[in-house]
């Protein structure tokens, strides 16, 4: 057995009466589902949330496959979940107990200088990205939840839980770091590398702002095939077409006017910056692990405006309106469904996604 095998098993050999089952990272490519101890309030502001519906994120895939350094052994992933409020701590003023509430991916003090202007992924009192990433996560029956206050969500009537559980994380994603920052407009032609989840809910989210045309390009043509039905309009398979020159055809020569990352890999970054036209916008969404080269010798006389983030998750009072008013679908993300206790067997098909034709999975108790 490995030494951070070793350490898993150690960090959760001592089940207590007060036990529950998760999904324990174990550090590169080693994850668990097993005993944990089940979370308690730790300040104030805290809730304990029995977690009804969660999911696996590209995020989670990049933890175990290291490049998110700074989550330690033992940590129980996961970050989206939509759940039913247990406890809260004496200061929580407006989540009850037998609430059920959609649980933010990022976490937010609702204070600090950032997040008095809605960047709560930047919080600086240990709020942020905190869930599954610097304490225990959502793949869990209970997780606890920080200023509960303001990083949940009270879920309305009338939408589902797979519906809402796609609004705590990959759409508010693709639809911030990649729609909003990209400054899609009507009438854009818009490039999308990557046709994953986040990639996906760029593309949905774009059609808000009647782009004239949405390109998708990936090198996994079930993705590309789902693209189509999310609403690109173009696909490109980039394995064995040139996406720039599909790019300069409908465009006239010019360029794409926002090109979206969602992959995180330094050759889908160049690809995007490759594809954009003068004065457009390059929107990194991929969470890189390793250093990606910026072509400045090219870009600089461009007037390209180059954008990356961590997503504040600010949208979700808008999204949950479009979607409970039906002019959102989000209802089509989901194709694999899972019980907790099938954890590994759900990451399995997620990391296999070229043949399960897996987007996204949930695990439900
Ligand atoms: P995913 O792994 O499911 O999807 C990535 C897609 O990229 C896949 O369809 C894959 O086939 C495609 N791909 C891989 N290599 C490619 C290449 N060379 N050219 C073209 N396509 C290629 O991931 P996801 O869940 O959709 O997430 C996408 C990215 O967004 C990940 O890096 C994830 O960590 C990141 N993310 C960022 C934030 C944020 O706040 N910025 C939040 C959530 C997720
Ligand atoms: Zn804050």
């Amino acid at each position: 057995m490995s030494k951070s095998a070793t350490v898993l098993e150690q960090h959760r050999s001592h089940p207590s009466n007060k036990t529950m089952r998760a999904l324990v990272y174990g550090g590169p490519g080693l994850k668990k589902w097993t005993e944990a101890p089940k979370p308690q309030l730790l300040h104030d502001t805290d809730a304990i949330v029995k977690v009804d519906i969660t999911t696996i994120c590209g995020s989670d895939l990049h933890i175990l496959k290291g490049d998110v350094p700074e989550v330690s052994i033992g940590l129980i992933l996961g970050h989206e979940a939509i759940g039913t409020v247990e406890s809260i701590g004496t200061g929580v003023k407006v989540v009850q107990v037998g609430q059920r509430v959609l649980v933010s991916c990022v976490t937010s003090c609702s204070i600090c200088r950032f997040c008095r202007e809605g960047r709560f992924g930047q919080c600086l009192n240990g709020g942020g990205w905190i869930l599954g990433h610097l304490i225990d996560g959502t793949q869990a029956e209970y997780v606890r939840v920080p200023y509960c206050d303001t990083s949940t969500y009270p879920v309305p009537p009338g939408v589902s839980d797979e519906e809402l559980l796609m609004l705590t994380d990959i759409v508010p994603t693709g639809f911030e770091i990649g729609v909003l920052s990209g400054a899609v407009a009507p009438g854009d032609v818009v490039a999308v590398v990557g046709a994953g989840p986040v990639g996906l809910s760029a593309i949905k989210t774009a059609r808000l702002f009647n782009p004239r045309s949405i390109v998708a390009i990936d090198l996994d043509n079930k993705r590309l095939d789902q693209a189509k039905k999310f609403g690109a309009d173009v696909v490109v398979n980039n394995g064995t077409s040139d996406p720039l020159e599909q790019i300069m055809k409908l465009t006239g020569g010019l360029g794409a006017d926002v090109a979206i990352e969602a992959v995180g890999l330094e050759a889908t970054f160049e690809l995007a910056t490759t594809l954009i036209r003068s004065c457009g916008h390059v929107a990194n969404i991929g969470v890189h692990g390793k250093p990606v080269s910026l072509h400045l010798e090219k870009l600089w006389e461009k007037d390209v405006t180059i954008t990356t983030g961590l997503v504040d998750t600010r949208t979700i009072p808008n999204l949950l309106g479009l979607v409970e008013s039906k002019k959102l679908d989000v209802s089509d993300f989901v194709t694999h469904r899972f019980k907790m206790d099938q954890m590994i067997e759900a990451y399995d098909t997620f990391s296999k996604a070229g043949t399960t034709g897996a987007l996204k999975v949930t695990l439900t108790p």
